[in-house]
């Protein structure tokens, strides 16, 4: 071999490599600082079990992600080899000494065949088999070709190497016995000249590492620079929900002496994203795992986290040079700092920033307000990449910088601000579903040792017709267990939770700072809720203004109760299938409650869909899309609602008012409500109680309340 060639070679292929990667990670430097080094055990963790074991990748689609993970630890395992080779490049006859070379000879083999068997599996699945979410990518191609082709001349090389030099070096000889693959080619090889086996070993050697090294060159130009940033992203991971929305100093917003060169509000620019955002851009794999489930994608929407992903990467690099100029620019000194004596210069105006916005040149506004921020992307990603985050970063800037919005928000917030609910309907009507019901109200701090728990309806409950029906079918749940329960009445107000999703944190922080006062004044201690999205944000926001309470979605104080023997239900209930809420399910881990409830009152085994439990689809509500148009691709309560009739249900279960709602339209503009019920797991629970004999109402033309007012209110 030539020690001149092999250092020539591994210089250019490091210098490339570190010449490359480092123009992509000097841009990270100049995104926004983000503390992400707290708890590095749990970040270790996650490094070793969805980086190293894969772990994710594997539960959610078995046959691919072993296949990953065969390459990505064969990759790892053969790294050693390459040392092996670089050394022989210096000294031909190098072997790892005794047992422990020849197992590494014997596990090298069986790593090469593996690899080859995965990437003859890639090779179907992405050119034969094709699956939906998998794009066409010249990069991937080259990128498996080459990688076949470091197996192939690995394998050579040993056949070779055995046939040439196993008679003459003892060391040699023991590899040889342990590396079959190896032998059983140098076996085929017997009857070639030393001058052939000498010009194979050669040209296998060299083809070999000229592949290793200028596929180490070309790994920082395209995606598969995640094979070297994947485990430091999966590291530096957030670890905390994927809907929790960064937060806004308001008081530093409002602040009279508020720099406009340094506040930042959301994003408006690549600058004023965070060095991790940079990072996960960079480290999308592009598998599109992203997009499996992800409602905006299945109905033709411009929206995919793979997309987003994809054009912010090259907008980062587009900008490089905008990016790496010093910012803010240096002001000129003035004039009257100059030493002559003359009257102070006015301030200059802050420079405007020469980076081009994000919406509209990089992210449409329609991807931007397609989003339901069901969480499915983020839930899906193998690396854990984050996406929400960015993406309530954009809104927060439009909605309260700019002041740029979809003009259906606008009577939903002016709403909010008059009435404390997204409806517009009077303060005073709160209560009304529940005026002849004799609910006891719960106004007074000295009535905190009657209660056992506070019911928060929330405003979808509240007003919504077909929201109250819930309401009072759980009245009757609470009852019938015995549970000293009260609401707030009139003087409830809402979480401001679709307010946060839509960007309008200036409102959110207003409607949180109120109810939160409220129920602390009221002694309140727990709470159960019918709204998922209530309870995520009673449960995971409201502790960071001050709430501490024990919160319960309905399906798991019934599935609890049930569980205590406090509740009998009488089945009667046949071919249930239950719809996961993301904000339930995604966003709260919660998908055993609602099915052991309709187990409990089913009369058959309940129904599943194809899309279920963590990889359900949203039924289009959330992210504030209740209150917004769909006028692009199919409607995404349509396309879940025939998702559902796929599975040929009785009665389609819900546990919370958006999807009752979504689900409802589905099945009317699919002509459908005639033949299938949709009901929440309140009223099945209501109908299944002995006083009310276990009979589900059958499915029948929609009552004259349950129209789809709430949209109809949010347009008017
Ligand atoms: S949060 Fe849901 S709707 Fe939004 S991009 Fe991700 S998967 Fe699609
Ligand atoms: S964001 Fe994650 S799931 Fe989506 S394409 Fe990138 S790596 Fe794959």
């Amino acid at each position: 071999m030539s020690p001149i060639g092999i250092t020539l070679l591994m210089l250019a292929g490091l210098a490339g490599f570190a010449w490359l990667a480092w123009r992509k990670l000097a841009l990270l430097t100049r995104l926004q600082p983000e503390v992400r080094w707290d708890h590095p055990g749990q970040r270790l963790r996650s490094v070793l079990v969805n980086g190293f074991l894969q772990r994710r990748m594997i539960r959610r689609e078995p046959a691919a992600g072993v296949m990953h993970a065969v390459i990505f630890l064969g990759f790892m395992a053969l790294l050693l080899r390459k040392l092996q080779l670089i050394v022989i490049g210096y000294h031909e006859p190098f072997t790892f000494p005794g047992l422990a070379g020849g197992a590494f000879a014997a596990l090298k083999d069986a790593v090469e065949l593996a690899v080859l068997a995965a990437l003859a599996y890639a090779f179907l699945r992405r050119y034969v088999l094709r699956p939906r979410r998998l794009e066409r990518n010249r990069e991937a191609l080259l990128v498996l070709v080459l990688i076949t082709v470091i197996m192939f001349t690995d394998l050579a090389f040993d056949g070779f190497r055995f046939a040439l030099l196993a008679g003459h070096d003892a060391g040699i000889a023991h590899e040889r016995d342990f590396a079959f693959a190896g032998q059983a080619i140098a076996a085929q090889l017997a009857g070639w000249s030393p001058a052939a086996l000498g010009a194979g070993y050669h040209a296998s050697y060299w083809l070999q590492l000229i592949t290793v090294f200028a596929f180490l060159v070309i790994l920082p130009t395209g995606e598969h620079f995640h094979i070297a940033t994947a485990l430091p992203a999966l590291f530096l991971r957030r670890g905390r929900p994927a809907n929790e929305v960064p937060a806004v100093d308001l008081e530093k917003m409002m602040a009279d002496d508020a720099d406009p060169a340094t506040l930042r509000v959301g994003a408006r620019t690549v600058r004023d994203l965070s060095w991790k955002d940079g990072l996960d851009v960079f480290t999308c794999t592009e598998c599109g795992r992203c997009k499996d489930a992800c409602p905006t994608f299945l109905t033709g929407k411009p929206l995919s986290m793979k997309w987003v992903n994809d054009s912010l990467k090259h907008h980062l690099v587009e900008q490089r040079e905008r990016l790496l100029a010093p910012w803010p620019p240096q002001a000129p000194a003035a004039a009257g700092q100059e030493g002559h004596g003359g009257s102070a210069a006015a301030p200059a105006a802050p420079a405007e920033d020469p980076l081009p916005a994000l919406i509209g040149p990089v992210i449409s506004e329609d991807a931007l307000w397609a989003c339901t921020t069901c969480g499915y992307c983020e839930a899906a990603c193998p690396i854990e990449l984050e996406h929400l985050p960015r993406l309530f970063k954009l809104r927060q800037q439009r909605v309260m910088m700019e002041g740029v919005f979809p003009h259906e928000l606008k009577p939903v917030f002016e709403a909010w601000e008059s009435q404390n609910n997204p409806w517009g309907l009077p303060q005073q009507q709160r209560a009304d579903w529940a005026r002849d019901l004799d609910v006891p109200r719960w106004t007074d701090a000295a009535q905190a040792a009657d209660f056992d728990v506070l019911f928060y309806v929330g405003s979808a409950t509240s007003y919504d017709p077909r929201g109250q029906k819930i309401a009072r079918a759980f009245v009757q749940v609470l009852r019938a267990t015995g549970t000293r329960f009260a609401i707030l009445g009139e003087a409830e107000s809402s979480t401001g939770e679709c307010a946060r999703r839509a960007g309008n944190e200036m409102l959110f922080q207003q409607l949180a700072g109120a109810l939160v006062e409220k129920l602390n004044g009221l002694e309140v201690t727990r709470i159960v809720t019918c709204d998922p999205h209530a309870y995520n944000t009673l449960a995971n926001e409201y502790p960071a203004f001050g709430g501490r309470w024990q919160v319960e979605h309905h399906t798991q104080f019934i599935a609890r109760v049930l569980g205590e023997g406090r509740l009998q239900l009488a089945r009667g209930a046949r071919r249930v299938l239950f719809h996961d809420p993301c904000y339930l399910g995604r966003h709260n881990g919660e998908y055993e409650a609602p099915r052991r409830v309709i187990a409990a009152l089913a009369a058959d085994t309940p129904l599943e869909f194809e899309l279920a439990g963590p990889k359900a689809m949203c039924c289009g509500a959330g992210g504030a899309r209740m209150w917004l148009e769909e006028t692009i691709g199919q409607r995404i309560n349509v396309l879940r609602t025939e998702q559902a009739l796929a599975r040929q249900p009785a009665v389609i279960a819900t546990a919370c008012p958006y999807c009752a709602v979504m689900i409802g339209d589905g099945l009317k503009t699919l002509a459908r409500e005639g033949e299938v019920r949709q009901l929440d797991i309140a009223e099945l629970v209501a109908a299944a109680l002995p006083d009310a004999g276990g009979h589900v109402p059958p499915a029948g033309p929609p009552a004259a309340d349950s129209a789809d007012p709430t949209r109809e209110a949010a347009h008017a």
